[in-house]
């Protein structure tokens, strides 16, 4: 099980992370929110042990940037005091929590629970339209006929796949794409888009990624009306 603790208390962390080390775990850990944020939405962990009060990012802004891009299970640390807290983090799409201070067994207990959950739940084939985007082979299809992407394109159509309908800015994709802050000089990802729809629409009748002027772009099924 692969997991990431984000919590700037390093007591904390670190007995965290022997614990779970001795129980088999990989460990990543972060001390502050931007980091975790990182990790978090560019690695794929199990579980992430997410603290609610962090610095620089917030546990709960680390979540929602999480939860744009997927559905990795999240427990989230709250104080004892904290009610709105874990509601908040419920709302925004915690998958449950712990008060501080909270014993490591019952930690471990949550964590095997919810890893169970995650597997169940999260969707391995995106489907848009005739589009299939296969997230555990890294494969892509439509209308049966297999699309060759590189890594980046991969990427791409699967950050739009599991938002589909949503439109995403220029300044999102460069970010959680490219791990970049965007700059207005570059153009990487208008270009990595026009080579994407190149291979996923331009050989088919009905286009699917559209370009929103002045917006970003969206991935979507449109009806012919
Ligand atoms: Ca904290």
């Amino acid at each position: 099980m692969r997991v990431l603790i984000v919590e700037d208390e390093r007591k904390t962390a670190d007995y965290l992370r022997q614990g779970l080390t001795e129980q088999g775990c990989t460990v990543d850990v972060a001390h502050d929110g931007i980091d975790g944020q990182h990790l978090a939405v560019h690695y794929d962990f199990d579980v992430i042990v997410l603290d609610a009060m962090l610095p620089g990012l917030d546990g709960f802004e680390v979540l929602r940037s999480l939860r744009a891009v997927k559905g990795t299970p999240v427990i989230m640390l709250t104080a004892r005091d904290g009610v709105e807290d874990r509601v908040k983090g419920l709302q925004g799409g915690a998958d449950d929590y712990l008060v501080k201070p909270f014993s490591f067994i019952e930690l471990l207990a949550r964590l095997q629970a919810l890893t169970r959950r995650g597997r169940a739940q999260e969707p391995t084939l995106l489907r848009v339209g005739e589009l299939q985007v296969d997230l555990i082979g890294r494969k892509v299809h439509r209308g049966g006929q297999r699309i060759d992407l590189t890594a980046k394109e991969f990427a791409l159509v699967a950050l739009l796949a599991r938002r589909q309908g949503e439109i995403l800015s220029k300044t999102t994709i460069a970010e959680l794409v490219w791990d970049m802050n965007f700059d207005s000089n570059t153009n990487v990802v208008e270009v990595a888009i026009k080579r994407l729809r190149g291979k996923i629409d331009v050989p088919f009748a009905q286009p699917l990624l559209h370009t929103i002027r002045g917006m970003g772009y969206v991935l979507e099924e449109r009806g012919t009306g």
